[in-house]
């Protein structure tokens, strides 16, 4: 696999795959604006170093779906107003890349100039399942570059013209950020120290069963918070009241439960439970016990004592990999346990790994030291893909020849 310090991109055009695509919502004069920045500082570090490179950076992204719609609402334009402010440099934009000026853009880019190309999920071939279709993109893309790289980590996990058609048809590398995630994945999947944590939450424990199933066979000990540890708490024989379950996933759960006594797996779960009639933080909160979740009421978020066996546990570990908020962390009578434990990865020694949109996302909007963590991951759907033990398809085209 070349890196872009394998490739003599001097006075070139570069393609850059980057992945910038960043929440957004609309303010009070209806203009998108971002409402976390994080994807595009990432992925400042490849822009620059390709700039002191004297590369001319054309830059590929995506933001949300339109299905092949020039969406107004998902134009890159907010997006390359920050970029652009974030390099302190000029972003040339490209409107649309069929039009003859999208040409002219590029090819009167000097050294060290940037160009973007507006969302390319606005071409209905970018995403088509026809392979024929995304190379006739990829092919109209690779005639505005003389190289391809890939950055864009939250995207490797697709099979789509801009990630892996493009890189069949131009010489290819891949970016410091996508490099970096791969190197914080490989660590933790291939060569952990230990005690060995793992700490998962979120919403749906059917998301995450496959991550469960690959690590289950690596670590020492496993955290469920969340919404799914109610599906674990239903397979112990507790109530769970109104809290979220998945009821068709019990059997999983319950084989998942056994493996892990099986291999020696400690299966840590939550000991007492934030309760509440509401999700948005407008009804009375209790705490309870576990195995005493009132009938009516749902658990949105894991007790101070959980999240105080949940810190201790982290921080006796030397490796630990965080994905999915502890409970409902966007209303405030439900963040502390995701607080707690994303303290305590901060505090700890361990090596850290966060996956997951919402869990990044969570570390950001609760005020918690970015840098105090080894490696926060930029793509949620790519990172859960890779803790599952699969192989991505926009990494897997970077082997090829
Ligand atoms: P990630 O993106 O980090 O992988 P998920 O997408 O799996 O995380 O889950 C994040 C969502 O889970 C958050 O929006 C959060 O509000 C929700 N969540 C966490 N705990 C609960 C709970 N107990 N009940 C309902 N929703 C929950
Ligand atoms: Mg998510």
């Amino acid at each position: 696999m070349k890196t872009i310090d394998d490739i003599d991109v001097n006075n070139q055009r570069v393609l850059l795959r980057a992945d910038l695509n960043a929440p957004m919502k609309s303010d009070a004069t209806g203009q998108m604006q971002i409402t976390d920045d994080g994807r595009l500082k990432a992925s400042v570090a490849t822009i620059n170093d390709l700039r002191k490179k004297n590369a001319k950076v054309i830059i590929l992204a995506h933001l949300g779906r339109p299905k092949g719609e020039r969406k107004p609402e998902l134009s890159l334009k907010p997006i390359s107003k920050r970029l652009s402010e974030l390099l302190n440099s000029e972003i040339h934009f490209i409107e649309d890349i069929h039009a003859e000026n999208a040409t002219q853009v590029v090819n009167n880019l000097k050294p060290g100039e940037i160009a973007m190309i507006e969302n390319i999920r606005f071409e209905k071939d970018e995403t088509s399942k026809d392979i024929s279709e995304r190379q006739r993109l990829a092919k109209l893309l690779a005639s505005f570059g003389d190289f391809f790289v890939i950055d864009g980590f939250g995207v490797v996990h697709r099979e789509q013209a801009s990630v892996t058609d493009i890189a069949r048809v131009l010489p290819k590398a891949v970016g410091r950020l996508v490099q970096a995630e791969q190197k914080a994945f490989d660590k933790v999947l291939n060569d952990p120290q230990r005690p060995y944590v793992v700490v998962l939450g979120g919403s749906k424990v059917s998301d995450k069963l496959g991550v469960i199933n690959n690590l289950i066979n690596k670590v020492d000990k496993l955290l469920i918070g969340g919404g799914m540890a109610f599906t674990f708490l239903k397979a112990q024989g507790y109530e769970v009241g109104d809290s979220l379950l998945e009821i068709d996933r019990l059997d999983e759960v319950k084989q998942l439960m056994k493996t892990a006594k099986e291999k020696n797996v400690e299966l840590v779960l939550p000991i007492d439970i934030v309760v509440s009639k509401q999700l948005d933080g407008s009804a009375p909160v209790s705490v309870v016990l576990a195995n005493e979740i009132p009938v009516g009421l749902k658990g949105l978020d894991i007790g101070p004592k959980t999240s105080e066996l949940f810190a201790s546990k982290i921080n006796d570990a030397k490796t630990v990999v965080w994905n999915g908020p502890m409970g409902v962390f966007e209303v405030n009578a439900f963040a502390s346990g995701t607080k707690t434990v994303a303290q305590a990865l901060a505090q700890s020694s361990a090596y850290s790994v966060v996956g997951g949109g919402d869990s990044a996302a969570a570390i950001r909007s609760l005020g918690i030291d970015e840098s105090k963590f080894d490696h926060i991951s930029t793509g949620g759907g790519a990172s859960l893909e890779l803790l599952e033990g699969k192989i991505l398809p926009g990494l897997a085209v970077l082997e090829e020849v």
